[in-house]
């Protein structure tokens, strides 16, 4: 929340975070409130209505209610007591969760902010000393602990809607009680808001576990298991094409491949760094023989590093290159699984560098150049975030590495004329990183390539060079991942395109219809089949005896880049005209093409990884 514009609609969502919860406490008298903070496009508020649960339904009035104390125009207005006053008046009105936060508050500042965000809360609580005075604010007759900032008025909070109602625990623990969470969306107009309604919808209809099933890209199994994706022929080629393109383009840059096996002792985790950071998370394997620990490994890095580690290095030999696809296991919980976004087995297309000092910069900015070839191959545009430490001890490697290191990411930013913004917290612990965020066709923004330093594990698995002189140095590990996870680029990547895949990446890229089922007509389609298949193209026949009409309309349920209808015509030695996938168009009309013209262009499309047609 920087410039104005931000703070003006974080005081209106905040404002009708309060508007909500009193138009609550009108409705239901009893209400007991918990907290209500801004959010991503809206706001919520926590609330306790005993044995009452609130539903979508009750929606339409807790809106009117709201519309009544907005027209009213009532001033927001701020009130300091003492702490101790507050806890009175939280009991005085019967809000138990108010009083437990202003218990908490009077206590110690921190208290809070160790087990929910202060600013979630609504409250100051930072610096380590007790508060005397908190603040409140008063609308009508609703008042509400809070540290604002609010709107001046009720009035003037812009257009909002409320979205559904969840279950939340009081301050995010299960052993408290269970409370219900509102959401709201709110913006500064009205146009604003209905554009982020039709975006909501559209990313409905283009939510990858459902294109997933419609278009037969990937399933789930009981089975086998949950967060356990499997990939269908049509899946599997869209995953081996992007795997494949994002081993090229580093492959030009000398990365060479590994490999490495999926099951691994724990001492090695131990010794990077990873079993005390993330040792719950993985998953155990027991040997039936020795009393080896073993792991599913959870991530490639320090398996590189024990082949770096294998053979002595020479400053002449740096930098080596190595870069593997391999799938990496995590005991996620089962309540935050979600499709392909979150799975136990997820796919890295992982590389590291190990380089001297004097080429960390040629080495980013190649990589840089990388990423951008990638994405825009697969048409996103991409922002850069430098994610650096903040204050806290969560990270391990000498502090001079760390400024060396963030000075450079700044440097690099620059130089290479990137869209950035810096994010301090963001940093792994083992160094910091350049992030890229890709917009995708409906304007929301991922997560996904990552470059980054790692001064922790060259040190604990003390890899060295020697140098000039002949004395030891430890080199600087970069790690590099294009997509991340394939399986959450891959849910992104669907919802981006809704299922139309460029020619390259599309499993069917044509789709041959037969005008009838005659012999000379099978025998034809054959042929083409064949020069296609010579050519690397990816084509399907449908020779049922549905109409033609039927089939095309077929052919553009699944997306299908090209359709072509053979007849007598063709079949005579005439020209076809292809039907086009509409996003693939440019010119305007609909040429024709001898077939041997036709599938050489098709082809060649797909070797050049372009996204429109040349047809
Ligand atoms: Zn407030
Ligand atoms: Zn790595």
């Amino acid at each position: 929340m920087s410039d104005n514009k931000d703070d003006q609609l974080y005081a209106m969502r905040h404002s009708l975070a309060h508007i909500m919860a009193s138009s609550i406490q009108h409705l239901w008298p009893e209400v007991k409130l918990g907290v209500g903070p801004v959010v991503e496009n809206g706001f919520y508020y926590d609330v306790d209505l005993g044995a009452q649960q609130l539903s979508a339904d009750d929606f339409e009035r807790i809106e009117a209610e709201m519309a009544k104390i907005i027209k009213a125009g009532e001033p927001f207005q701020r009130l300091e007591m003492p702490v101790l006053e507050a806890v009175d008046w939280a009991r005085k009105y019967n809000q138990p969760y108010k009083e437990e936060l202003l218990n908490d508050l009077q206590r110690s500042g921190t208290t809070i902010a160790k087990d929910l965000d202060a600013a979630e809360l609504g409250l100051a609580a930072d610096g380590d000393s007790k508060v005397e005075n908190v603040s409140f604010y008063r609308n009508g007759d609703f008042t509400d602990l809070c540290r604002g900032p609010h709107v001046e008025a009720t009035n003037k909070v812009g257009a909002f809607k409320l979205m559904r109602v969840a279950g939340a625990y009081w301050r995010g623990k299960d052993s408290n009680p269970q409370m219900q969470r509102v959401y709201g969306v709110a913006f500064a107009t009205p146009k604003e808001l209905r554009q982020h309604l039709d975006m909501l919808e559209e990313a409905k209809k283009r939510d990858h576990r459902k294109l997933g099933q419609e278009l037969d890209l990937f399933v789930f199994s009981d089975l086998v298991g949950s967060g356990l994706p499997l990939y269908t022929p049509r899946g599997t080629t869209i995953r081996n094409g992007l795997i494949a393109y994002s081993e090229e383009v580093r492959e030009k840059l000398g990365f060479e491949r590994v490999w490495s096996p999926h099951i691994t002792k724990t001492e090695l985790y131990k010794k990077s760094g990873h079993w005390a950071k993330f040792g719950d998370e993985l998953f155990l394997v027991k040997s039936q023989e020795t009393d080896d620990e073993l792991v599913m490994k959870p991530m490639n890095c320090p398996h590189h590093a024990q082949i770096y580690a294998a053979r002595p290095r020479s400053y002449r030999d740096l930098p080596i290159r190595y870069m593997e696809t391999t799938t990496n296991y995590r005991d996620e919980k089962t309540g935050e699984l979600h499709g392909l976004s979150r799975v136990r087995s997820l796919t890295q297309d992982d590389s590291h560098t190990y380089c001297r000092p004097d080429q960390v910069d040629e080495i980013f900015d190649s990589l840089i150049e990388k990423v951008q070839e990638f994405y825009a191959a697969i048409d996103m545009s991409l922002r850069l975030r430098l994610s650096l430490r903040d204050g806290s001890d969560a990270y391990l490697g000498p502090d001079e590495l760390w400024q060396f290191g963030q000075d450079k990411l700044a440097k690099i930013a620059e130089r290479n004329k990137l869209d950035y913004y810096s994010q301090e917290g963001e940093a792994a612990f083992y160094g910091p990183k350049l992030d890229f965020m890709a917009k995708d066709a409906i304007g929301r923004e991922w997560q996904v390539a990552t470059i980054q330093f790692d001064f922790v594990q060259p040190e604990r698995f003390e890899l060295g060079y020697t140098d000039e002189k002949g004395e030891q140095q430890r080199p600087i590990m970069i790690h590099c991942a294009i997509m991340g996870s394939f399986d959450r680029f891959f849910s992104v990547y669907i919802e981006h395109t809704a299922g139309r895949f460029p020619v390259w990446l599309a499993p069917e890229q044509i789709r041959l219809i037969s005008v009838n089922q005659e012999a000379a007509t099978v025998e034809f389609i054959d042929k083409v089949v064949a020069q296609a298949r010579e050519l690397g193209l990816r084509v399907k026949v449908d020779n049922s005896n549905e109409s033609v009409g039927k089939k095309i309309r077929d052919a553009e349920v699944w997306k299908v880049p090209y359709t072509v209808v053979l007849g007598e015509k063709e079949i005579g030695g005439g020209e076809l005209v292809p039907r086009i996938r509409k996003d693939l168009v440019v010119g305007e009309d609909a040429k024709s093409y001898t077939i041997h013209e036709f599938l050489k262009t098709v082809a060649n499309e797909a070797k050049m990884r372009v996204s429109k047609t040349s047809l």
